[in-house]
């Protein structure tokens, strides 16, 4: 067994070997500048660059046109919400959004906030859910856009989100979500789900880190959006700049793999959660966090009371997880998520979050699970 065991695959994956290999060629071989239209190694990259589109459309079931290259899911997210504000300003300036969204969302609605952005927040209830009742509440004719994460990074909570997507629509406003963790983990389909803007980041899904993409309906109804980035004009002029081809050629092939692989993915990540949770949790040892029914099948958020997380991070160098999410772990603060679901400060900061991956093993978990029962014993009896 190599250690340290990673547990933390929604904060970044290990690219498939089948991905670097597919990428290798474009960095020295096929070099070409995907907008050289006048000779071949222009035309290589450009097709390789078109063929990733197909394949990341085909994830979300989109059409190729409708995808957008970006550096990541946070850059999609910033040209999603800021190009809907400054696109949609003659309709309104009122955004929903989600108390359990990710910082991306949340830091660029503070940013647009202070643009002239009116924004109002959805409340989700002890599970992580969002209602259709609580937005029927919010919506209003001057509401541009309403975003709802599909599979919360920390609890992995899913959202039903049609009937969210339905409400937004009925005030014709653009419905947003992060698809980020739950692409290429379950089913996302932007027509049955009513997505108008979404999201997909390469390297939670195997592929390389710094690409991405974002979705932008076409039709029924067709988004408007203003870019953030300029110069050239790459991208029917929505996110100008030399296209990342060996990048991007590295997120089709990872989304190629992902959509071919959702059941058997899905089978085996809950397959090793639940025997972790099994482990781990009896009786009143600890809580876990979230929607049991409708989760990310890798994703286990689990709250150990009387504890506090860090300490017993500090005592496990030999497993690789975290608190809450990778991007609030760095501050002191104790999860907006987990406050947002009801959770006092003391079980926020209790909670750690455990997400597997493809090459987690029975033997990592066993092992996994016997540890962090200790650490908490041990650090339960101290106090
Ligand atoms: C990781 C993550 C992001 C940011 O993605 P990057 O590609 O790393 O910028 C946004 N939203 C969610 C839910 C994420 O998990």
């Amino acid at each position: 067994m190599k250690l340290p065991v990673y547990l933390d695959y929604n904060a970044s994956t290990p690219a498939d070997p089948a991905v670097v290999a597919y990428m290798l060629p474009f960095f020295s071989e096929y070099f070409g500048n995907a907008s050289s239209k006048t000779h071949k190694y222009g035309w290589i990259a450009e097709q390789a660059v078109e063929t990733a589109r197909e394949q990341v459309a085909s994830l979300i079931n989109a059409e190729p046109a409708e995808i957008v290259f970006t550096s990541g899911a946070t850059e999609a997210i910033n040209l999603a919400l800021q190009g809907v504000f400054r696109a949609y300003h003659s309709k309104g300036r009122h955004i929903i959004i989600s108390t359990a969204e990710h910082k991306a969302v949340l830091d660029t609605c503070a940013y647009l906030e202070k643009q002239g952005a009116e924004i109002s927040l959805l409340p989700v209830d002890r599970l992580g859910k969002a209602y259709p009742e609580e937005l029927k509440k919010l919506v209003r004719s001057d509401t541009i856009l309403v975003a709802v994460m599909h599979g919360n990074n920390e609890t992995g909570t899913l959202q039903h989100l049609k009937p969210l997507s339905d409400i937004a629509h009925s005030v014709k406003a653009v419905f947003m979500s992060d698809t980020t963790q739950s692409c290429g983990k379950v089913t996302v389909d932007v027509n049955e789900f009513g997505i108008d803007l979404c999201c997909v980041s390469a390297h939670k899904i195997y592929g390389p880190k710094g690409t991405g993409a974002l979705y932008v309906r076409r039709k029924n109804p067709r988004v408007a959006l203003s870019p953030v980035m300029f110069g050239g004009g790459h991208e029917k002029g929505l996110r100008s700049g030399t296209l990342n081809v060996a990048g991007i050629a590295g997120l089709g092939k990872a989304a190629e793999i992902a959509a071919s692989g959702l059941w058997e993915y899905g089978t085996e990540m809950s397959r090793l959660r639940t025997l972790l949770e099994q482990q781990i949790c009896d009786n009143d040892f600890c809580f876990i966090n979230g929607s049991v029914k409708d989760r990310l099948p890798n994703t286990t958020s689990i709250t150990f009371p009387g504890i506090r997380a860090e300490q017993l991070i500090a005592r496990l160098p030999d497993y690789a997880f975290s608190t809450g999410s990778a991007c609030t772990s760095a501050s002191d603060e104790p999860s907006h998520v987990l406050l947002a679901m009801g959770l006092s400060d003391a079980e926020a900061r209790a909670t750690i979050r455990l997400s597997l991956g493809k090459k987690n093993t029975t033997e990592e978990i066993l092992a996994a699970a016997a540890a962090i029962r200790g650490a908490v014993s041990q650090l339960r009896s101290k106090a």
